[in-house]
């Protein structure tokens, strides 16, 4: 299992680091983050320098203060990463925050959790008092979010610390220039700030890789592997590789659902597939939660589709029409289609409302979730096809949910 022996985040010591991060001017401390091409692993795998430097940049520029927010939220329930990582290196995020705080001018910063996530609260906390002793000019408070997927949205969040409904924003501006209160704010993933001890103290060069996907990543393996759990794997393993790590297949496997419930599912064929970010978003899907789950045979993917597109429309912010709206539609139409309701065109209609998902939602759960529709009707044509022509479930499991197809005026 190629994993880094050099960096690891899960049960690191990061002794040193504070000194050496102490001795770094902000620029340097940027420089340094810049040349580690480090990417946050929240999802969209933007690089962390290029946010920290145009974060500092914004409030040198306005004269606003700068704030950072340290996203520990797992929207996802099945993926509990952050929760993991504070409970198991809670000195290591701390740490994160602070330099990434000093990096770009922030005095005060936010750890953002999940308001059930009591554990990592309580070595948050120790991990907190620890910072407040060493004084070192930055404050750091916990903040909880709603509870609900949409809670851990990099705009809704900002939304919830300034005491409104989690709901997203557009952008641009991006928070870098308009965060929480309308200031300069970097706002990053737990894991990504966590990695910042070891790049300071270790230099850039501990983070090994290739290319645009360098270092580890933090991965919650569920589903029919014998030892469901969250996992440290080097970006670049293959899918194959993430789910021995959990001990293996407990079944024979038809499909692994990569990246929680606003992502695609890719057929068992692609075990090779590299989890990074380049190689997922060629395979039509993302990294998004951190969540790889094993699906077994005997599964009907229609129903998989289905059962996400319900869920996605109960957790949607319902802010902008593409997701509000496509949301209900795709799932209306899978649900047809796994009623034995369903009819060729529908194909056709999931995949015009999946372009409109992808390409005008407002934030990263609407366009994400064009891909579950996407790589389930190009990687398991089968199971689609006996439902609408053969009028059955090709694994016989589908009840019928509707009595009457999900029709809309703009369906001839
Ligand atoms: S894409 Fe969905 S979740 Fe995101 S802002 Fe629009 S309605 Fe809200």
């Amino acid at each position: 299992m190629p994993t880094s022996a050099a960096f690891r985040l899960l049960g690191a010591d990061a002794t040193g680091s504070r000194e050496r991060a102490l001795a770094l001017s902000a620029d340097d401390t940027i420089a340094l983050i810049e040349g580690s091409e480090l990417r946050g692993r929240g999802g969209a795998g933007f690089p962390l320098g290029a946010k920290m430097r145009a974060t500092r940049t914004a409030a040198e520029v306005s004269g606003d203060p700068a704030y950072v927010v340290a996203n520990a939220y797992d929207a996802d329930p099945a993926s509990p990463l952050s929760r993991t990582l504070l409970e198991r290196s809670p000195e290591l995020v701390l740490g994160g925050i602070v330099i990434a705080a000093r990096a770009v001018g922030a005095r005060e910063a936010w750890l953002y959790l999940h308001p059930e996530a009591t554990a990592a609260r309580s070595a948050a906390e120790k991990a907190i008092a620890a910072v407040a002793r060493h004084d070192d000019g930055v404050s750091v408070e916990i903040a909880l979010g709603p509870g609900g997927f949409m809670g851990g949205e990099e705009s809704a969040l900002l939304a919830v610390l300034e005491n409104k409904r989690a709901m997203a924003r557009q952008r641009p501006p991006w928070p870098a220039e308009q965060g929480v209160r309308l200031r300069p704010t970097l706002v990053s993933s737990a894991e990504t700030l966590a990695a910042l001890p070891l790049i300071v103290r270790d230099g850039p060069d501990s983070f090994s890789g290739s290319g645009g996907s360098r270092g580890t990543k933090l991965v919650s393996v569920t589903g029919a592997v014998a030892e469901p759990g969250v996992y440290e794997v080097s970006l670049g393993t293959t899918l194959g590789e993430v789910v021995q790590t959990a001990g293996g297949v407990t079944h024979a496997l038809k499909a692994i659902h990569v990246g929680g419930p606003t992502c695609g599912i890719l057929n068992s064929t692609r075990t090779g597939v590299r989890y990074d970010y380049e190689d997922l978003k060629a395979a039509g899907t993302y990294m998004g939660s951190g969540q790889v789950r094993a699906i077994a045979e005997g599964t009907c993917i229609v129903a998989e589709a289905a059962r996400l597109f319900e869920y996605l429309s109960k957790e949607t912010c319902a802010i902008c029409v593409p997701c509000r709206v496509g949301t209900k539609r795709v799932r209306g139409i899978l649900e047809s289609i796994s009623s034995g309701l369903g009819r060729e065109d529908d194909l056709k209609w999931l995949g015009e409302l999946a372009d409109h998902l992808s390409d005008f939602s407002l934030c990263g759960f609407g366009i994400t979730s064009a891909s579950i529709v996407r790589t389930t009707i190009a990687e398991f044509p089968d199971d689609y096809r006996a439902h609408i022509v053969e009028r059955r479930c090709p694994e016989g499991t589908c009840a019928p949910s509707r009595s009457r197809r999900y029709e809309t005026m703009a369906q001839p």
